[in-house]
């Protein structure tokens, strides 16, 4: 998977920005505020994800336009193919080849990219729904099955959780919980089983990536933590303090992944250089991952992902990536003057020379 050229008119600050990358690495450098983490983020968006910041749509476009235009050429399933996302009065319409998509979730699998970002860092920081939803993620990268498995899940829970709020003012409703139970139970058994394959895969990339970026020092290991070994069970032993509290106690959406530094969690024991890493070696091995599964290298998106790594991560780091195409952000051009090849783009107000 190759970016050919993006540009990009009215997005964010970038009024009129056009980017024709190498196929190697390529370092987009510049002061602060100029567009750096924008351009990585318009990449982003051809992966028919939301903003990697949280941002919603209508603050993707250029303050006082009335919408923004992103168009992305790019190589991938041996051709070369184009694709273009318009956000205009708060929606957004996809183009793939030049037909128009249903929604941009038409985009996903077709240009694949991970992304690196300092704010990933509650990744091992914070609490579990950053870990769940990181699985998630590349899950619905991998397989647009999943996507929809994950919605009528979703949807399941908020019916139990509503039938759960419901019951104390009406209990003869109780009876209709073991309904919406063997549905949950159903989609939630699926979800669990293909987290835990994926992670699998996830792990045994993980930990060698890890070990490369540490010299050999420290040893990654991941673990899936189901909220409860038999969901069925679970359920129904659960009950009635699902009941008095008015939500689902157990099934995937309280399950967890397990970071462990040197058998450590590295949640409460890691440095903040190491939980950089391990946030680093995660997103690579998903890119691996992805590779693996699809045949495809995808995109790797860095965003000033430098700071905070010593001379021998940021070395290791800078060449591991050779065979990717990488976009990679930082202040000074110096700060990737590890690397081999590949371009150099100065962003200066909106603008890529
Ligand atoms: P840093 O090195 O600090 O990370 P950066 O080059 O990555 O800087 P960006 O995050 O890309 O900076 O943001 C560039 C500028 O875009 C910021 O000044 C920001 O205020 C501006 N900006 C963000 N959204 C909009 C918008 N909708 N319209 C106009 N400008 C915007
Ligand atoms: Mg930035």
């Amino acid at each position: 998977m190759k970016v050919l050229s993006l540009t990009c008119q009215n997005y964010r600050n970038l009024q009129k920005a056009c980017l024709q990358p190498e196929s190697g690495v390529n370092v987009l450098w510049g002061e602060n505020a100029q567009g750096k983490t924008n351009l990585l983020e318009a990449l982003w968006l051809f992966t028919g994800g939301h903003s990697f910041r949280g941002a919603k749509d209508s603050e993707l476009v250029l303050h006082g336009a009335s919408g923004t235009r992103l168009e992305l050429a790019f190589f991938s399933e041996e051709r070369e193919q184009t694709a273009a996302l318009q956000i205009e009065g708060g929606r957004r319409h996809a183009f793939l080849n030049e037909v128009p998509l249903r929604s941009s979730n038409g985009l996903v699998g077709h240009f694949c990219a991970v992304i690196f970002s300092p704010e990933h860092i509650a990744l091992v920081r914070e609490g579990p729904a950053n870990r769940r939803n990181f699985l998630d993620a590349a899950l619905c990268q991998l397989k647009p099955g999943y996507v929809r498995l994950l919605n009528r899940y979703q949807r399941l829970l908020a019916q139990r959780n509503a039938l759960l709020k419901d019951i104390p003012r009406h209990p003869e409703l109780t009876e209709t919980l073991p309904v919406w139970d063997v549905r949950l139970v159903q989609d939630g058994l699926q979800i669990v089983s293909q987290r835990q394959a994926y992670l699998e895969r996830l792990t045994t990339a993980a930990a060698r990536i890890y070990s490369g970026l540490s010299h050999g020092k420290e040893q990654l290991s991941l673990d899936y933590q189901c909220s409860a070994e038999d969901l069925a069970a679970a359920l129904l032993e659960n009950r009635e303090r699902d009941i008095r509290q008015g939500f689902t106690s157990a099934g995937p959406h309280r399950d967890d992944m397990e970071i462990l530094l040197d058998s450590a969690a590295a949640r409460t024991y890691g440095s903040q250089g190491q939980k950089r890493s391990i946030v680093l070696a995660l997103k690579l091995a998903e890119a691996q991952v992805l590779e693996e599964i699809t045949g495809e290298k995808p995109v790797v998106l860095l965003d000033d992902v430098l700071s905070e790594l010593d001379g021998g991560r940021q070395d290791y780091l800078l060449n591991h990536l050779s065979d990717c195409q990488v976009f990679i952000t930082c202040c000074v051009p110096q700060q990737a003057c590890g690397l081999h090849g590949g371009g150099l783009y100065q962003v200066k107000n909106g603008c890529v020379r």
